[in-house]
Protein backbone atom coordinates (compact mmCIF):
# COMPACT_ATOMS: atom_id res chain seq x y z
CA UNK A 1 0.00 0.00 0.00
CA UNK A 2 1.49 3.51 -0.90
CA UNK A 3 0.33 5.12 2.18
CA UNK A 4 1.51 8.07 3.93
CA UNK A 5 3.28 7.89 7.39
CA UNK A 6 4.41 10.79 9.50
CA UNK A 7 7.79 9.90 11.58
CA UNK A 8 10.24 11.06 13.02
CA UNK A 9 11.27 14.29 11.78
CA UNK A 10 14.33 14.49 9.82
CA UNK A 11 17.14 17.04 10.98
CA UNK A 12 17.05 18.87 8.05
CA UNK A 13 14.86 21.63 7.66
CA UNK A 14 11.54 21.43 5.66
CA UNK A 15 12.23 22.73 2.24
CA UNK A 16 10.16 22.94 -0.85
CA UNK A 17 12.26 20.37 -2.56
CA UNK A 18 11.94 17.78 0.21
CA UNK A 19 8.26 17.80 0.78
CA UNK A 20 5.27 15.87 -0.69
CA UNK A 21 3.30 18.32 -3.24
CA UNK A 22 0.99 18.67 -5.83
CA UNK A 23 1.17 20.74 -8.74
CA UNK A 24 -1.14 22.45 -11.05
CA UNK A 25 0.59 21.79 -14.00
CA UNK A 26 1.02 18.34 -12.94
CA UNK A 27 -2.28 17.76 -12.73
CA UNK A 28 -2.78 20.03 -16.53
CA UNK A 29 -0.15 18.26 -17.84
CA UNK A 30 -1.76 14.54 -16.89
CA UNK A 31 -5.39 15.99 -18.78
CA UNK A 32 -6.74 16.15 -15.02
CA UNK A 33 -8.64 19.57 -14.95
CA UNK A 34 -11.69 18.35 -16.85
CA UNK A 35 -15.04 17.30 -15.10
CA UNK A 36 -14.46 13.97 -13.33
CA UNK A 37 -10.77 14.09 -14.36
CA UNK A 38 -9.07 10.95 -12.31
CA UNK A 39 -5.72 10.08 -11.85
CA UNK A 40 -2.83 8.88 -9.27
CA UNK A 41 0.25 10.64 -8.40
CA UNK A 42 3.15 9.00 -6.74
CA UNK A 43 6.20 10.21 -4.96
CA UNK A 44 9.61 8.85 -4.77
CA UNK A 45 12.61 9.33 -2.29
CA UNK A 46 15.76 7.97 -2.56
CA UNK A 47 14.67 6.20 -5.09
CA UNK A 48 11.88 4.06 -3.05
CA UNK A 49 8.38 4.75 -2.97
CA UNK A 50 7.62 7.05 -0.56
CA UNK A 51 3.95 7.24 -1.25
CA UNK A 52 0.63 7.95 -3.26
CA UNK A 53 -2.26 9.87 -3.46
CA UNK A 54 -5.27 9.36 -5.82
CA UNK A 55 -6.48 12.82 -7.23
CA UNK A 56 -10.30 13.52 -8.57
CA UNK A 57 -11.90 16.36 -10.00
CA UNK A 58 -15.30 16.68 -8.63
CA UNK A 59 -15.89 19.88 -10.27
CA UNK A 60 -14.45 23.44 -11.81
CA UNK A 61 -14.61 24.25 -8.48
CA UNK A 62 -12.28 21.50 -6.27
CA UNK A 63 -10.56 18.61 -6.45
CA UNK A 64 -10.51 15.81 -3.84
CA UNK A 65 -7.38 14.19 -2.77
CA UNK A 66 -7.19 11.14 -1.23
CA UNK A 67 -4.74 9.16 0.45
CA UNK A 68 -3.45 5.89 3.45
CA UNK A 69 -2.10 8.08 6.14
CA UNK A 70 -0.87 7.23 9.54
CA UNK A 71 1.19 8.46 12.26
CA UNK A 72 4.10 6.33 13.05
CA UNK A 73 5.25 8.11 16.64
CA UNK A 74 1.39 7.50 17.47
CA UNK A 75 1.29 3.68 16.04
CA UNK A 76 -1.80 4.54 14.38
CA UNK A 77 -3.28 2.32 11.68
CA UNK A 78 -3.64 3.09 7.82
CA UNK A 79 -6.55 5.24 7.69
CA UNK A 80 -7.80 6.32 4.55
CA UNK A 81 -8.19 10.30 4.13
CA UNK A 82 -9.78 12.64 1.64
CA UNK A 83 -9.03 16.75 1.77
CA UNK A 84 -10.60 19.18 -0.59
CA UNK A 85 -8.33 21.62 -2.36
CA UNK A 86 -10.44 24.76 -4.24
CA UNK A 87 -9.76 25.44 -7.95
CA UNK A 88 -10.17 28.43 -9.38
CA UNK A 89 -9.08 30.13 -13.13
CA UNK A 90 -8.06 33.61 -14.75
CA UNK A 91 -8.89 34.52 -18.38
CA UNK A 92 -5.71 34.21 -20.54
CA UNK A 93 -4.32 37.24 -22.51
CA UNK A 94 -5.29 35.06 -26.04
CA UNK A 95 -8.21 33.14 -25.03
CA UNK A 96 -9.11 30.53 -22.63
CA UNK A 97 -8.05 30.30 -18.95
CA UNK A 98 -5.79 29.71 -16.84
CA UNK A 99 -6.08 26.94 -13.67
CA UNK A 100 -5.18 27.59 -9.91
CA UNK A 101 -4.93 25.77 -6.52
CA UNK A 102 -6.26 28.14 -3.55
CA UNK A 103 -4.62 27.12 -0.54
CA UNK A 104 -7.76 25.37 2.26
CA UNK A 105 -5.82 27.63 4.62
CA UNK A 106 -5.33 30.78 4.06
CA UNK A 107 -7.36 30.97 0.09
CA UNK A 108 -4.06 31.91 -1.36
CA UNK A 109 -3.99 31.58 -5.06
CA UNK A 110 -0.58 29.32 -5.65
CA UNK A 111 0.60 26.58 -8.10
CA UNK A 112 1.96 24.47 -5.63
CA UNK A 113 0.34 22.83 -2.09
CA UNK A 114 2.74 20.69 0.15
CA UNK A 115 1.32 18.01 2.33
CA UNK A 116 1.40 19.06 6.22
CA UNK A 117 -0.24 16.09 8.05
CA UNK A 118 -3.53 15.14 6.92
CA UNK A 119 -4.04 18.18 4.38
CA UNK A 120 -2.05 19.97 1.69
CA UNK A 121 -1.14 23.85 2.22
CA UNK A 122 0.31 27.00 0.12
CA UNK A 123 4.37 27.36 0.86
CA UNK A 124 3.44 30.06 3.53
CA UNK A 125 0.70 28.14 5.52
CA UNK A 126 3.54 25.20 5.96
CA UNK A 127 6.68 27.52 6.44
CA UNK A 128 8.78 26.30 3.76
CA UNK A 129 11.65 27.49 2.44
CA UNK A 130 12.73 27.21 -1.13
CA UNK A 131 16.26 25.53 -1.21
CA UNK A 132 18.29 27.93 -2.31
CA UNK A 133 17.50 30.03 0.94
CA UNK A 134 19.34 26.90 2.54
CA UNK A 135 22.49 27.56 0.51
CA UNK A 136 25.42 29.95 0.90
CA UNK A 137 27.05 32.11 -1.23
CA UNK A 138 29.16 29.51 -2.88
CA UNK A 139 26.00 26.94 -3.27
CA UNK A 140 24.19 29.53 -4.34
CA UNK A 141 26.81 30.31 -7.13
CA UNK A 142 27.27 26.51 -8.17
CA UNK A 143 23.73 26.11 -8.43
CA UNK A 144 23.79 28.77 -10.96
CA UNK A 145 26.77 27.89 -12.50
CA UNK A 146 25.18 24.15 -13.07
CA UNK A 147 21.98 25.55 -14.46
CA UNK A 148 23.39 27.55 -17.04
CA UNK A 149 25.85 24.72 -17.96
CA UNK A 150 22.65 22.46 -17.77
CA UNK A 151 21.12 24.84 -20.50
CA UNK A 152 24.35 24.74 -22.74
CA UNK A 153 25.60 20.81 -22.69
CA UNK A 154 22.14 19.56 -20.93
CA UNK A 155 20.51 16.78 -22.53
CA UNK A 156 17.31 18.95 -22.95
CA UNK A 157 18.99 21.97 -24.37
CA UNK A 158 16.52 24.49 -26.46
CA UNK A 159 17.67 24.86 -29.40
CA UNK A 160 19.12 28.44 -29.89
CA UNK A 161 20.63 31.38 -31.62
CA UNK A 162 24.16 31.52 -31.30
CA UNK A 163 23.97 35.08 -29.94
CA UNK A 164 21.92 33.66 -27.08
CA UNK A 165 24.73 30.69 -26.86
CA UNK A 166 27.47 33.27 -26.75
CA UNK A 167 25.86 35.91 -24.17
CA UNK A 168 24.86 32.07 -21.64
CA UNK A 169 28.68 31.13 -22.25
CA UNK A 170 29.56 34.46 -20.82
CA UNK A 171 26.90 33.84 -17.89
CA UNK A 172 28.36 30.53 -17.37
CA UNK A 173 32.05 31.73 -16.93
CA UNK A 174 31.21 34.37 -14.85
CA UNK A 175 29.00 32.28 -12.89
CA UNK A 176 32.42 29.90 -12.37
CA UNK A 177 34.49 32.89 -11.23
CA UNK A 178 31.79 34.04 -8.75
CA UNK A 179 32.07 30.29 -7.20
CA UNK A 180 35.56 29.82 -7.47
CA UNK A 181 35.38 33.43 -5.63
CA UNK A 182 33.12 32.49 -3.45
CA UNK A 183 34.54 29.13 -2.50
CA UNK A 184 38.01 30.71 -1.62
CA UNK A 185 35.97 33.43 0.39
CA UNK A 186 34.66 30.66 2.77
CA UNK A 187 38.10 28.48 2.82
CA UNK A 188 39.77 31.96 4.31
CA UNK A 189 36.70 32.76 6.78
CA UNK A 190 36.88 29.25 8.22
CA UNK A 191 40.88 29.45 7.94
CA UNK A 192 40.71 32.47 10.21
CA UNK A 193 37.66 31.02 12.61
CA UNK A 194 40.25 28.34 12.95
CA UNK A 195 43.44 30.66 13.79
CA UNK A 196 45.15 28.58 10.81
CA UNK A 197 45.70 32.44 8.93
CA UNK A 198 46.06 35.87 10.50
ZN1 LIG B 1 -2.06 29.14 2.78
Amino acid sequence: MGGIGSGRQSSLPKTTGNSKHIDIRFLRKQGLLVPDGRGTLSWTRNGQSAGNVNIRVESEKHIILSFYYRNRLEDENWLKRECMIPLSTTPCQFGGVRHWLNCPRCMRRCEVVYMQETSFYCRQCCRLLYPTQLEDRHGRACTKRNKLYEKLHGNCRPRMWKRTRDRLYFEYLYAELDAIHALSATVDFYNRSLGWRK
